[in-house]
């Protein structure tokens, strides 16, 4: 066994998207480009409504997935072939795009804390054309384990403690925890050797991960090693740890399509100017 530590420490940057949507991009801005195969990271929080009111009206993805992670508010999600699905507080929308769809992701609340984080997962080179595909899971079928003393883990996706998370099928054989620690609370769990991996603080003053410290609002690069330990400091804290198998291939990327070539960009943008998404 080897305990994976933190090589790199990265702070959002404050962003809008979207019809102007305030956020903050983790991964996917300049000092983070990306974390294969993970290419975007944004966590949206506000309670004034003026930051989300406006939403994500309709937009294409094309060649990889977008996770959407609720953690507060209620939006909707709608999408070109008759999709209609609630992200509601708890809830997961795991959307692979595949070879294209058109969306929106709409408020549905006017007032009050609109949370939550969005990732995007690239897809390997022989899946980018596959046909779009939906897990919507509501927050009652995501496991709650608790593997050690103060510790309590929603399982979304991999395994922890007897637990497997709803998310399957996933190409890039996908981690994804949301762990929250009590105040001493100590956690030392297994992460798949060779995945890529991170781990990002949302609660909290600041959470120990491979013994150091990761401050509020900080997200760790994890090293290679195939076990990691967590731990709270003197108050309870709480973080999104998540990994993948890095897919090793080409990037070519412009805006919401993702692909390996430029070829294939400029055939995704001929593709949705023709109204084929
Ligand atoms: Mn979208």
């Amino acid at each position: 066994m080897s305990d994976r530590h933190i090589t790199r420490r990265v702070r959002g940057s404050d962003t809008a998207d979207g019809a102007g949507v305030k956020l903050k991009r983790i991964i996917g801005q300049p000092a983070l480009d990306m974390l294969d195969p993970f290419l975007l990271l944004d966590e949206f929080r506000s309670d004034q409504a003026g930051d989300y009111i406006a939403g994500f009206p309709e937009h294409p993805h094309r060649g990889f997935e977008t996770v959407t992670y609720m953690l507060a508010g209620h939006m909707q999600h709608q999408d070109n072939h008759g999709n209609r699905g609630d992200l509601s507080a708890g809830s997961v929308q795991w959307m692979t795009a595949g070879r294209g769809i058109l969306h929106s992701e709409m408020p549905q609340q006017e007032h009050g804390l609109m949370w939550g984080f969005q990732l995007w997962v690239n897809l390997p080179a022989k899946d980018k054309m596959t046909a779009p595909r939906y897990q919507d899971i509501a927050p009652g079928r995501i496991p709650v384990v608790h593997p050690a003393e103060g510790v309590e883990v929603k399982v979304i996706a991999g395994e922890l403690a007897g637990a497997t998370g709803p998310v399957e099928g996933i190409a890039t054989a996908p981690v994804y925890l949301d762990v929250s620690l009590q105040a001493g609370a100590e956690l030392s769990l297994d992460l798949p050797a060779g995945h890529h991996g991170f781990a990002y603080v949302f609660e909290g003053d600041s959470a120990l991960v491979g013994g150091e410290r990761l401050q509020r609002s900080e997200l760790g690069v994890l090293s290679e090693g195939d076990r990691l330990r967590l731990a709270a400091g003197d108050t309870p804290s709480r973080l999104l740890l998540v990994a993948g198998r890095p897919l090793r291939e080409s990037v070519a990327r412009y805006g919401p399509f993702v692909m390996n070539t430029q070829a294939e960009i400029h055939q995704a943008i001929a593709d949705f100017r023709a109204g084929r998404f």
